[in-house]
């Protein structure tokens, strides 16, 4: 199968962005015209720079990669786009990931897809070769899991999300779930009026869900008319992430429609909402001003960061740009930004 990838880069002159361009090649067999390492890919620091003078966000030097390595004793990793993408590992992001470890540094996997439970996560960072047990992965899937648990929840769960990681999750701690898989529409308006509901479910709860249907959204909203059934989502992200010609719509599309039908909004258990951070610190002990989140996203890891009172560090190797960090709309604003996370290896 042929894959087209679009390749993107700018080049900076005197602080302002003056050239693009985008080319496509089959990512198999893909080999670039001008290596990488080629000074038209680096980013220069001075201009880098120059360009966030309209906010406060640093670009990552010395000094600042040394102040981190003393104040912070806990870093909170978000993986697509930091650690690793559609194609693969990011460059130089292990070898920092286990400097650190080296120094002694606690390190958590912090994602929001509810795609995937724990054990997929472990099972790929072991597969990348990164250091990872269970209790430092946090997922989404996981979080909204544990939260029902916390809150002792009793009642069945309309879910509308994968059985092997939401419904994984789920299970795990004993709670049982119905509703995933396909769902077509059948029948019309006048048999759809007759539809007979689940007494048991108590919980409306919308993650990853490639099964997203009609009938699973009149049902979901159906449930959500009790007032006392609970409506969580997992996240809002628009799109997973993915390099290339294709929008992958994310979770947040699925939970659009269901709050629009049900004129009710969830709890969200994802960043840039603190309960991630939450079950953390109540588990390891972590003192917020001791923790640097590191991730590709302003709308969720920065915000997440911000949220829970910890230091803030963005690559720009995922979904952000520098344009979206430098824009007065930007939706947050990280304390430290850097083209990729080895850029921070450099310095310790
Ligand atoms: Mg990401």
């Amino acid at each position: 199968m042929v894959s087209l990838l679009r390749f993107q880069t700018t080049l900076l002159t005197n602080g302002r962005a003056t050239l693009s361009f985008t080319f496509k090649s089959t990512i198999l067999n893909w080999k670039p015209l001008i290596p990488l390492n080629h000074s038209l890919f680096r980013f220069e620091r001075k201009q880098l720079s120059s360009l966030s003078s309209s906010n406060m966000a640093q670009l990552i030097n010395e000094a600042k990669a040394k102040d981190l390595i003393e104040n912070v004793d806990t870093f909170l990793f978000d993986c697509d786009g930091v650690l690793w993408d559609g194609h693969g590992m990011i460059e130089g992001s292990l070898e920092t990931l286990l400097k650190l470890k080296e120094l002694g540094k606690k390190v958590f996997y912090v994602t929001n897809n509810s795609s995937k439970s724990r054990q997929h996560y472990l099972d790929r960072c072991k597969q990348l070769g990164f250091p990872a047990e269970k209790e430092e992965i946090v997922c989404t899937a996981y979080i909204a899991a544990a939260y029902l648990k916390k809150i002792q929840f009793e009642g069945t769960v309309y879910l509308i999300g994968k059985p092997d990681s939401l419904g994984e999750e789920l299970s795990q701690v004993g709670i049982k779930y119905v509703g995933t898989g396909p769902d077509p529409v059948e029948g019309v308006v006048e048999d759809w009026l007759k539809m007979s509901v689940n007494p048991e479910v108590k919980c409306v709860l919308v993650g990853f869900d490639p099964h997203i249907s009609y009938m699973k959204i009149m049902k979901a909203a159906t449930y959500l008319k009790n007032p006392n059934c609970l409506y969580l989502a997992t996240n809002e992200d628009a799109n997973l992430p993915a390099k290339g010609d294709v929008i992958v719509p994310g979770t947040g599309c699925m939970v659009v429609t269901v709050t629009h039908a049900a004129k009710r909004s969830p709890e969200i258990m994802g960043k840039p909402e603190a309960h991630m951070f939450e079950v953390l610190q109540q588990a390891h002990g972590l003192d917020p001003s001791r923790c640097l989140m590191v991730g590709d996203s302003l709308t969720t890891d920065m915000k997440f960061a911000k949220n829970c009172g910890m230091r803030s560090l963005l690559v720009l190797s995922g979904i952000a740009t520098l344009e979206e960090l430098n824009s007065k709309d930007a939706p947050s604003t990280p304390e430290l930004y850097a083209p990729r996370l080895d850029e921070l290896l450099k310095y310790i």
